[in-house]
């Protein structure tokens, strides 16, 4: 399928795009003015309830739609941008593109949608208010915006991110710690940190069927949630099955290829309703009534 092509493009590995490679100084010095050209654009990946079966969110993903290289994927330019100083105003350009997408979504259906934060995002006071300007152009609820930060970017300096992560709370989003159980960090920032939601990296979701250290993990990761009070999100779900073992893991939401890749925002829609049609019947629920 065409939604398939596009994922597999992004995926694909440029050794040309590394860190450090000879194309990285020149793709940087054109950063600014492809955000300009509207060349940088922001697909959604669709989140489900695992217990109905239907899509509550997205999570926004930033791609460089490159005249040359193609559909590049983040991990092609986001280390660059951060460290050429073009991390705020990336940011601020996938804040404003969230954002009035999930505004238009509300007319539809109630769906959240979930941005995700730099390192450097974190270190700066200034994400605060480039948060609350884009809930205020956008007239949105903040309880519909999800921000994801890895545990290894509230390590860096963590005084400094948990003051941060302090004031964002306050605008009433929500905070999630994304790729969870691959960082090297304490529990104890759990308990000190205003976070939500922890999303369970892919690496041992993946591998659920197949591996058992990686179904404790997540079966740990899930019922560690759920005593600190916090939602779970397992990502990386890539097929029926294992979406049928979170449920009975008692996971909250789930994300994946297996129910839905990336797409552009007019495209959100079909993937939606395919999700909607199919999803419930995989968890034995049948399709609800309309
Ligand atoms: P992430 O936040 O953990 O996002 C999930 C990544 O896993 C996405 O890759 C998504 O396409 C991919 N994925 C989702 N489901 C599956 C699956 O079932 N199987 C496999 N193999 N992969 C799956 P993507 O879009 O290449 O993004 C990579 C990372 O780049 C993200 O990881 C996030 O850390 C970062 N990123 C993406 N968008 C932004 C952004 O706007 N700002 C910042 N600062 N970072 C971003
Ligand atoms: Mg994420
Ligand atoms: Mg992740
Ligand atoms: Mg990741």
């Amino acid at each position: 399928s065409a939604a398939r092509g596009v994922a597999d493009r992004v995926a694909r590995y440029d050794p040309r795009m590394e860190l450090g490679g000879a194309l990285a100084p020149e793709l940087m010095a054109e950063l600014g003015a492809a955000m300009a050209a509207g060349q940088v654009v922001v697909h959604y990946q669709p989140q489900v309830d695992v217990c109905s079966g239907r899509v509550v969110g997205a999570e926004a993903l930033v791609r460089w739609q490159h005249p040359v290289h193609g559909l590049l994927g983040p991990n092609a330019f986001i280390p660059a941008a951060e460290r050429t100083g073009q991390i705020r105003p990336l940011t601020r350009l996938v804040l404003d593109h969230a954002l009035a997408e999930c505004a238009r979504w509300q007319a539809d259906r109630p769906l959240s949608v979930s941005v995700n934060l730099s390192v450097r995002n974190l270190l700066d006071p200034a994400i605060v208010d480039d948060v609350r300007d884009a809930l205020e152009r956008h007239r949105l609820d903040p309880s519909l915006v999800e921000l994801e930060i890895t545990e290894t970017s509230a390590m860096v300096d963590q005084a400094r991110s948990a003051t941060a992560l302090r004031a964002l709370a306050a605008l009433g989003v929500t905070l999630s710690i994304d790729d969870y159980g691959t960082g090297y960090g304490s529990l104890a920032y759990l308990q000190e940190l205003p976070v939500q939601r922890l999303k369970i990296d892919r690496s041992f979701v993946s591998d659920l069927r197949r591996s058992h250290a990686s179904a404790a993990i997540v079966r740990s990761v899930v019922d560690l949630s759920q005593r600190l009070g916090l939602s779970v999100v397992a990502e990386g779900v890539e097929d029926d099955e294992t979406l049928v073992l979170l449920r009975d893991m008692r996971c909250d939401l789930a994300q994946g290829f297996g129910l839905g890749r990336p797409v552009p925002a007019d495209r959100l829609c079909d993937v939606v309703r395919r999700i909607d049609a199919h999803v419930p019947a995989v968890l034995g629920l049948g399709v609800p009534a309309q």
